[in-house]
């Protein structure tokens, strides 16, 4: 269906599906025109590739994907829309919605039952209250896919961008920076939705590394660095003493081990001085 971001067409489609916007569940929906085409355009929409969508509305981001990717996988968890998604999507054979939780769903099956010998791209206006959620399963689940190429608060792309040694650097920074290149694609004004939002968006593009950094042990670097961000604006040592228990000496002994000054703040490290830490403070400490 042409104009879903035309607002008499989603005013009659409200009209007459008894619809209304869920506050609850994130439901700002796109009337831009122009963002739909560009994100779809920008996330890797193309020949070759199987998209996965994380919430459709009325499916206004859905069409400009099933125009140009082979295949999309769409999940929705609110039900009402369902019967709206069958007149509005009618036109593609493409296009599979899956009535779910994005966050219940097993993904890896989907991926190999719904995609196979297709790359595989996450495309979506987030639902604001799960950006965070989302963005780190997807990430963690550790997906054969390309790129997340999501919209988000401004406020949460700009700390989900930001390089590592920056002051707005925090524990999700790392994070994404240990399995992803994270950039911010373009800004979204709060009036390219209905109902509008109290702040700005933007668009960000996760570009996922083949291989994350070695690690002797995944599991204790996270640990490091929830440890490192446990204390805001505190020094690295402080924070690393108080979350593991051990002496200021002992974690000072580790912390110049690996090169870094016992006054250094965690948002200066960059990713393989965490890498050191972990690999210092595990080996040393037996953790
Ligand atoms: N893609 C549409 C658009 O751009 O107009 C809708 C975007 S709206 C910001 C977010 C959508 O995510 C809503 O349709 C909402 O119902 C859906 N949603 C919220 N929580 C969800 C979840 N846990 N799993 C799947 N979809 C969810």
């Amino acid at each position: 269906m042409e104009n879903l971001s035309n607002i008499g067409v989603i005013k009659d489609l409200m009209k007459r599906y008894g619809f209304s916007f869920s506050k609850g569940l994130g439901q700002n929906f796109l009337i831009n025109p122009t963002v739909c085409p560009k994100i779809a355009e920008m996330g890797n929409a193309k020949e070759g590739f199987g998209i996965i969508e994380i919430g459709t509305g009325f499916g206004v981001l859905t069409c400009e994907l099933a125009k140009r990717a082979d295949k999309v996988v769409a999940v929705e968890i609110d039900s009402r829309l369902i019967p709206v998604l069958s007149e509005t999507l009618a036109e593609f054979d493409n296009v599979k919605v899956i009535n779910d939780d994005i966050l219940k769903i097993d993904l890896a099956s989907l991926i190999r039952q719904e995609f196979n010998g297709l790359d595989v791209a996450v495309c979506a206006n987030l639902p604001y209250y799960l950006t965070s959620p989302i963005i780190m399963s997807l990430l963690e689940l550790k997906l054969p896919i390309k790129t997340i190429t999501v919209m988000v608060q401004k406020e949460a792309g700009v700390r989900l961008c930001t390089p590592l040694g920056t002051r707005e650097a925090g524990a999700i920074t790392v994070a994404i920076n240990y399995y992803a290149k994270a950039r911010r694609l373009f800004d979204v004004k709060r009036g390219s939705f209905m109902p509008p939002p109290n702040i700005d968006s933007c668009v960000i593009q996760l570009e996922i590394k083949d291989t994350p950094p070695k690690v002797s042990d995944e599991k204790f670097f996270f640990e490091t660095v929830k440890a490192a961000f446990s204390q805001r604006r505190k020094t690295l040592v402080n924070s690393l003493s108080s979350y593991f228990n051990l002496s200021k000496e002992k974690v000072i002994t580790v912390v110049k081990s690996v090169g870094l000054k016992e006054t250094v703040r965690p948002e200066q490290l960059q990713m393989d001085d965490f890498i050191s830490l972990a690999d210092s403070l595990k080996s040393a400490y037996d953790f």
